[in-house]
């Protein structure tokens, strides 16, 4: 059975999406706010829907933080502004779809099955696939990473050249942001337990990512090592 996780703060039409939803055999969960919504993707449901205008967090940085912790997870927005609308479809994402409001609650459940199996064609549900036709992309404001091509493009689209190392770095430290990180711990992840050095090499790749990336939200936690802030 597919786990829907609908975020929508206007009360009658949750009911109506989620029952809607249910009907078809799908478990949904529904949270009327960005706030308690963001508290559960880590257990990463098989499709969201999300609005846009929420209070709290909004859906343009639960979308940020759902992707941030899966890449491949995929989103259906939902939005009754114009400019929502657009900037979403500027954002091309791979493994998502949009509703501009109103629509018919049946329009939302064709959506969904739809990109259901799209994205989960001959697999089991509740399992992510292996591979997507097309990798959606990490956003990391402002940048976006492709871990597949392992390119990092700006705000612009321009790449920004990175040496292997510091890509590795950079994957690191975006896997873990919110977390401190010990310059032992990165130089173990990044350079391997053999790595026979001090983490002063840390460091010095740290400042190389940071004058390539200068608007990486990367805190310095002195005496002790790094930490990437959420957006
Ligand atoms: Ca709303």
């Amino acid at each position: 059975m597919y786990r829907i996780y609908l975020v929508e703060d206007e009360e009658h039409l949750r009911g109506v999406l989620a029952a809607y939803l249910e009907k078809e055999g799908w478990q949904v969960r529904s949270f009327a706010d960005g706030t308690s919504a963001r508290s559960a993707i880590s257990e990463r449901p098989d499709l969201w829907v999300l609005d846009i205008m929420l209070p709290g967090v909004d859906g343009y940085q639960l979308m940020r933080e759902i992707k941030a912790d899966q890449p491949a997870q995929p989103v259906i927005f939902i939005s009754a502004r114009d400019a929502d609308i657009d900037r979403i479809i500027g954002l091309e994402l791979g493994s998502d779809d949009y509703l501009a409001k109103p629509f018919l609650p049946r329009e939302l459940v064709i959506r969904t099955r739809k990109l259901l199996e799209r994205v989960y064609a001959g697999h089991s549900s509740g399992m992510m696939p292996a591979m997507l036709e097309r990798r959606p992309r990490l956003n990391v404001a402002p940048y976006w990473i492709d871990e597949q091509a392992r390119t990092v493009t700006d705000k612009d689209g321009s790449k920004v050249d990175l040496t292997s190392k510091e890509f590795e770095l950079l994957l690191y430290l975006v896997s873990h942001h919110g977390q401190v990180l010990e310059r032992e711990q990165v130089l173990r992840a990044v350079w391997g337990i053999d790595y026979f050095g001090t983490d002063r090499v840390v460091d010095d790749l740290v400042r190389r990512l940071r004058r390539k990336l200068p608007e990486l939200r990367l805190e310095t936690v002195y005496g002790y090592g790094y930490r990437m802030v959420k957006a």
